[in-house]
């Protein structure tokens, strides 16, 4: 099984409220804030509070977690009213999609029409 990664990355250090974040949620396990550099009328980073390096990490390691940081991100769609017009949750994994920060987060997107994604 693979275990948690202790080495820092940013999101550790807004975890711990070392760099100051825009939180809208938190559970137990899981912290949402705003990203820093929205890319959607609404984008919110939901992060499990233990550090695996991406969400197939954290599948295979601690699923009941994996479902955590899902239930968290259709909380944070209720909070920010995405709901009844829909929002989109997506897992960056590895450098060909564009993931920059190695702490598993998901992205949660709408408040306003979504493009078609891909290139
Ligand atoms: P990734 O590219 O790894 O999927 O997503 C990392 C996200 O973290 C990016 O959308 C980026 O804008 C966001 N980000 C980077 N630095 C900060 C920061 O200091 N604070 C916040 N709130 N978000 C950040």
């Amino acid at each position: 099984m693979t275990e948690p990664d202790p080495s820092e990355t940013l999101f550790e250090r807004i975890i711990a409220r070392e760099i100051p974040a825009e939180i809208v949620h938190e559970t137990d396990t899981t912290l949402a804030f705003r990203d820093i550099s929205p890319q959607a009328a609404t984008h919110v980073l939901v992060v499990p509070k233990t550090r695996y390096r991406n969400v197939g990490e954290l599948a295979a390691a601690d699923p009941a977690l994996l479902a955590e940081v899902i239930t968290t991100a259709h909380r944070v769609a209720e909070l920010e009213g995405l709901v009844d017009g829909g929002y989109r949750v997506v897992f960056n994994t590895g450098s060909d999609a564009g993931q920059t920060v190695f702490h598993v987060h998901a992205h949660v997107l709408g408040g306003e029409q979504l493009g078609h994604f891909g290139r």
